[in-house]
């Protein structure tokens, strides 16, 4: 099932989207995280629909977790060919050749106040940056709480899967030695359209596209991961408990403005957009 989080005369909902796409019906849930918490209560209210159906262009998406709980769990360096292009372009403090692939995942957060919805603006801040860069991922949602969860458990925390653009300043992750500033501007972390559950996608068989003003960038799958979910979810809970409605962002493939030459990096009136299979495309502007 696919949801999502949107606003209509004023009034913040959460709804279930029809199949098709073409219309949203508003749930008995606080929010989204409510609906999750409260999933397994609510499932004969959600399978049987709301009288009161909507059409989705009559209403404003939002993010479809606009306020997580806690920082966005992300992690770098997670396909092969963009960990290369990453050391390769300078922009990676201490990179060192050879080491381009971790033996561990490399986790990083976001915080909770970078997150904007599908179609928001998202803000270039030329007074902090010149080296602003998109990344297409696809995240989990995490659907119970945990801590010292093991791979083999792992598939049974997955809620759902949404769409991340993990907007990244490459000369602050570059000049300060850390991801987290770079990463953390306001406006950053665009997410949606929807969140599909978890018995609708396989987190190892999810293709990922990227465009920027229609010109496709990133074209990738998640069956080259080099960190599995299941291993990101190991190691991410290990003595940290996770939550309902937390998210961990997968990583994104080769394709990012820095990989190319001379790096091409995101300008007031560009356009990205990223689709991910069975989920929809998450589209946003620059200003
Ligand atoms: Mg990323």
């Amino acid at each position: 099932m696919k949801f999502a989080t949107f606003e209509h005369q004023g009034k913040q909902l959460v709804g279930r989207v029809s199949a098709d796409g073409v219309r949203i019906s508003p749930l008995p849930a606080d929010s989204m995280l409510d609906l999750i918490e409260r999933y397994e209560q609510l499932a004969a209210q959600i399978d049987t629909g709301h009288p009161a159906t909507l059409l989705l262009d009559e209403v404003r998406l939002l993010a479809p977790i606009p306020h997580p709980r806690k920082n966005i769990f992300c992690v770098g360096k997670n396909y092969r060919e963009h960990a290369y292009e990453f050391s390769k372009s300078g922009y990676e403090a201490g990179a060192v050749k050879g080491s381009e692939v971790d033996d561990y995942p490399a986790v990083f957060t976001k915080p909770a106040t970078s997150v904007v919805g599908p179609n928001d603006a998202v803000l270039t801040h030329p007074q902090v940056t010149n080296a602003v860069d998109y990344e297409g991922e696809v995240a989990i949602v995490i659907g119970r709480r945990g801590r010292d969860i093991k791979r083999a458990d792992a598939d049974s925390y997955i809620w759902g899967y949404t769409i991340i653009n993990d907007v990244t300043a490459r000369d602050r992750q570059k000049n300060h030695r850390q991801w987290f500033l770079g990463k953390s501007l306001d406006t950053f972390c665009p997410m949606g359209p929807f969140i599909v559950t978890s018995d609708e996608l396989q987190h190892n068989d999810i293709a990922i596209r990227t465009w920027v003003n229609g010109e496709l960038r990133q074209d990738a799958h998640t069956r080259d991961l080099i960190f599995d979910v299941p291993t990101l979810i190991e190691a991410i809970s290990a003595g940290c408990t996770l939550e309902p409605g937390d998210i961990i962002s997968t990583g994104t493939p080769a394709g990012v403005g820095i990989g190319l030459t001379p790096p091409r990096f995101l300008k007031s009136g560009d356009i990205v957009e990223i689709e991910v299979e069975g989920i929809g495309r998450l589209k946003n502007h620059f200003v």
